[in-house]
């Protein structure tokens, strides 16, 4: 489970009582080790009236639903209990530098519409949080879920978070963003609790929530910078003390010499090899009016093209890249290394790259069951990881008391 809440602004927390044989009911649902009466009593030892009776109590309150089998064995047909998708909706805003890619989802983890919202990042947090909540909104209405049944919403920015505060620290290419109350804000939209996360920390847990992904698990962005996120064997999202695990850009790179980082030192890796660094070097402009994403798409074409220049800068950096790497794989001993951004998807120049370096440094310890990898997800990942976020909150035992109060006022599905 989650181990605890991020900040969840405003609200008044009511006190966790949830009866024990409700949270063991619902827990086997939840994970799917359970998906009948029957099965649930199994496993869990509990008396079948017990069971019987939560279980009721969950249909009621319409967090569970009920339905028969469609292959029927003879006889009477068995009954699925799995998560009602009208037990609530979920809010994802994953920001990014240009725009922001943003969905709602049920409690099932599916997702019910994405879209993206234009704006970018730099036009400062009341444009980009004022387009984003009218925008989720729109998604709401148009899909018929009530805003007033969205249990979490959760949002990823491209800068170091203060997980506690839900806000930004000190981010670099974000005016106004700085200590912005943005939980703050989007709760007075949604009256839903809010949680604000390091937009790679949520890309980790989307690529780490896939099946046959391992855990521990290391997610590295390369973007307008460079970032990792990092997830435990069991799961969760090592933040560190302060929020501020993962923030690798700032490491000296080995070839780094004297180029100026934002962060006014120099030589840092995210100066030297991010998306962004790259472009630089090779003339490239990031946007244009035309298309917001040129950068990202005249390299594609430099390198698909076998232009030699981009080849070379695109080898430096994955060098680069792959050094930090390997020092981190020595640090944290990963299961599975995800290279994500949009230098990700040139994958077999980047990869090779980062991999002949990680193998050539790592002990052999560390790199003999390792996955070096490029992001499943893509541009989804930190969706994905939203969703999981919050559905891990929600079915907390303070967040299933926050919902059996809620369904308490509203009557079920
Ligand atoms: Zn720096």
């Amino acid at each position: 489970m989650h181990k605890s809440g991020g900040y969840v602004a405003g609200g008044t927390t009511p006190s966790p009582t949830v009866p024990v044989a409700l949270r063991r009911v619902l827990d086997l649902v939840v994970s799917g080790e359970a998906t009948s009466r029957a099965e649930i009593a199994r496993r869990s030892g509990l008396a079948r009236s017990t069971v019987g009776q939560q279980v009721d109590h969950l249909l009621h309150r319409g967090i569970l639903q009920e339905l028969e089998a469609r292959e029927s064995v003879r006889g009477r047909p068995p009954r699925i209990l799995t998560i009602s998708p009208q037990a609530g909706t979920i809010a994802v805003a994953d920001i990014d530098t240009l725009s922001t890619e943003i969905a709602i989802a049920d409690l099932t983890h599916r997702v019910l519409a994405r879209d993206t919202v234009d704006i970018p990042v730099d036009s400062g947090p009341q444009a980009v949080l004022d387009g984003v909540t009218e925008r989720l909104l729109g998604l709401l209405a148009e899909h018929g879920r009530d805003p007033a049944r969205v249990r979490e919403v959760v949002v990823g920015l491209p800068g170091p978070v203060d997980f506690q505060q839900g806000c930004a620290v000190r981010p670099t290419g974000m005016p106004g963003w700085d200590g912005y109350p943005v939980a703050e804000r989007l709760r007075e939209s949604f009256l839903a609790p809010v949680v604000v996360d390091n937009d790679v920390n949520l890309m980790a847990l989307g690529e780490a929530s896939q099946d046959n992904v391992d855990t521990p698990l290391l997610c590295i962005k390369i973007a307008s910078g460079i970032g990792a996120g990092i997830i435990t064997a069991d799961g969760d999202v090592y933040r560190g003390a302060d929020g501020a695990a993962g923030d690798i850009g700032h490491i000296r790179a080995i070839g780094g010499g004297e180029v100026l980082c934002s962060c006014g030192n120099v030589g840092c890796v995210g100066a030297v090899a991010s998306h962004r660094a790259l472009l630089r070097s090779l003339g490239i402009p990031e946007a244009t009016g035309e298309d917001a994403l040129h950068g990202a798409h005249a390299l594609a074409q430099l390198v698909a093209n076998s232009d030699p220049r981009a080849l070379h800068a695109l080898r430096q950096a994955a060098t680069e890249i792959g050094e930090v790497v390997a020092m981190l794989v020595h640090m944290f001993n990963p299961r599975t290394l995800v290279l994500g951004g949009p230098l990700s998807e040139l994958r077999d120049d980047l990869l090779s790259g980062v991999r002949a370096v990680v193998y050539q440094r790592a002990l052999p310890l560390a790199t003999r069951k390792l996955t070096i990898t490029t992001t499943q997800l893509g541009t989804s990942a930190g969706i994905h990881g939203g969703i999981a976020l919050a559905t891990r909150d929600i079915f907390s035992t303070p967040g299933l008391a926050r919902l059996l109060a809620a369904e308490r006022g509203q009557g079920g599905a």
